[in-house]
Parts: C-alpha cells; sequence; structure tokens
C-alpha cells in the first residue's frame, strides 16, 4: 500500500484569539527558503494581512545576517504592523572573521558574498542602521551556538556577542538573544559584562533552573513552536515559573512550526496555535495570555 506523501503546505489558519498580539520574532524574508516546489509564496502584506485576520497585529521582524538586515529596515519603513531586530548572528560572525569551524552539526561553512565585509565592518554596518532606523527596537539575534560552532568560531562568537551586548546597551535598545546549547556560556557573558536593561531569550530553550535565574535578573523569555512538542515538559516546568510580566511568544518563521503542524512551513499566523499552548501550561485564558504578552512587549519595545 502507497504511503500517503508529506504534507508540505501552508497549514490552516487557527481560530481568532479573543485579543491581540505581537509575534516577537519572525524572519519575513526568509519564508520562501522552506517552500517545497508547488507551495505559494505570499507577499509580506498577505503575511501581515493574514495574521492580523487572527489577531497577531505587529511582529518582529529580525535580520541577522547583513543581507537581511538591510532588507529588514525597509521592510519596517514600509509596514506598520513592522519593529524590527538587527544583528550579526552567532553562526555568521565565523564567516566575516574567516574562523568558522565544522560544530556538532557537522555542516562545512557556506561562505556567501556578504562574508566578504570583515566582522568590524559588518558590526558598524548594524549601529548605522540601528541609529538611522528608529523603528528598529531590538539589536538581535546574537549569543552562542555551540551546535553549529568547533572552538575557532566558538571565539568569535563570544567577541561578537560581547560587541552586540555593548551595542544595545549604547543605544539603549532590547537584546534578542539566540542561545543553542550554549546556557551557561550566555549567562556567564551577560553577568560578566553587564545585561542590557531589556534582555530577550528568543525561543527560549532552558529548563525551570534557567528560567527562576532569568527571573532573578529581570530577564525575558519567549517561547516558540517547540513548547507544543510533547517531549518538551522542560520547556513547559520553565514556562510555568516565568513571571507574568516576563514572558513573550514568537513564531521563529519560517521555522519551528508548531504541533501538529511539524514540517510545514510556519508564519505569524499560526502564533494562536502556541498561545494555546501558553494558556494551557499557566492555567490561564487566551484573553490574558493575550493581555499579558501585549503589556510585555510594550515594555520591551515601546509603541510603533
Ligand atoms: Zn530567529
Amino acid at each position: 500500500m502507497a504511503r500517503k506523501p508529506r504534507d508540505y503546505s501552508w497549514p490552516p489558519a487557527p481560530d481568532a484569539l479573543p485579543g491581540t498580539i505581537t509575534d516577537n520574532h519572525t524572519h519575513l524574508e526568509s519564508l520562501g527558503d522552506v517552500l517545497r516546489d508547488g507551495v505559494e509564496l505570499p507577499s509580506i502584506t498577505q503575511v501581515i494581512e493574514q495574521a492580523a485576520s487572527v489577531g497577531v497585529t505587529r511582529m518582529i521582524q529580525v535580520g541577522c545576517d547583513l543581507d537581511s538586515a538591510r532588507a529588514t529596515v525597509k521592510m519596517i519603513a514600509e509596514h506598520p504592523a513592522l519593529a524590527g531586530a538587527i544583528a550579526i548572528h552567532p553562526n555568521e560572525a565565523p564567516l566575516h572573521a574567516r574562523t568558522a569551524d565544522v560544530g556538532p552539526d557537522e555542516l562545512e561553512p557556506r561562505y556567501e558574498a556578504r562574508h566578504g565585509v570583515p566582522l568590524d565592518e559588518a558590526l558598524a554596518e548594524i549601529e548605522a542602521l540601528a541609529r538611522a532606523h528608529s523603528k528598529v527596537r531590538a539589536i538581535g539575534e546574537t549569543g552562542l551556538d555551540l551546535f553549529r560552532s568547533g572552538p575557532r568560531g566558538f571565539a568569535t562568537q563570544k567577541e561578537s556577542f560581547r560587541a552586540h551586548i555593548a551595542l544595545a546597551k549604547e543605544l539603549g535598545l532590547a537584546l534578542q538573544i539566540h542561545d543553542r546549547e550554549a546556557h551557561q556560556e550566555v549567562m556567564d557573558i551577560l553577568l560578566a559584562d553587564g545585561a542590557p536593561e531589556k534582555t530577550v531569550f528568543h525561543c527560549f530553550s532552558g529548563d525551570k533552573a534557567m528560567a527562576l535565574k532569568a527571573a532573578e535578573q529581570g530577564w525575558y523569555l519567549s517561547f516558540a513552536g517547540p513548547l507544543t512538542f510533547g517531549s518538551n515538559s522542560d520547556l513547559r516546568e520553565a514556562l510555568a515559573v516565568t513571571p507574568a510580566s516576563h514572558y513573550m511568544v514568537e513564531t521563529d518563521a519560517p521555522y519551528l512550526t508548531p504541533h501538529p503542524y511539524r514540517g510545514r512551513p510556519n508564519a505569524p499566523y499560526l502564533i494562536p496555535v502556541t498561545v494555546a499552548g501558553i494558556a494551557q501550561v499557566r492555567g490561564i485564558s487566551l484573553e490574558q495570555v493575550c493581555a499579558e504578552v501585549s503589556a510585555t512587549t510594550r515594555a520591551v519595545y515601546g509603541d510603533w
């Protein structure tokens, strides 16, 4: 008997939220990267309208390489729903510095034209873009990635992370952190250098103990689709102990599609699936999740 072919189409729209909410972290310029043949690539306007139709009225658009940071400042100028976060991603920094090595993921470094720009110049451009565009509200995603890096690249990641921390503080912007298999190292650097006042762990992947440490420091935790995966009880325990004023929600679209749509493309209109997971873990209504996340988003990024 023939097996049913896997479905790579866009998941159906969930029921609209009973309030409005912001997607704390999405990569709208990358939606086309995950689409299989024959799956339609919507325009940015269509993505934003579809999100708004289920209550996702605002998004933080994240551009974390030179090309996408440039695209981000244009996109946020054109679309009222968007504010921006820009940075040189921890897996980009070693490519600029020519120190990229093969990490536990066993992927060879892939150099693109933009990596011809030395790291210090790339960081200078991020600073200039952030200064020039008032809708850039965060520096990120920056941080550490021990999955994608060996020791040489990791040293560059640390250097780059510290430069981003300093920049966020100097500009008075929030910091969005990428932490992959580097919890202790990320926290050590934040504590040693002094974390920006608004420090947000994007796609938080720690456990309850780490969430409690973050709460002590006043750091914010943003939960993505993996919260809804059956095996991730650690994440749900972390969310359960996070203060009501310090959690957010994100898609990290087009990646990390929530259950039951894993393997299919992700976009901000799917955030209600993760919001439902949050409501269940915290034992509160969808209305309350929307209200709490909206207040937190405003506290961290301001209005736009
Ligand atoms: Zn991301």
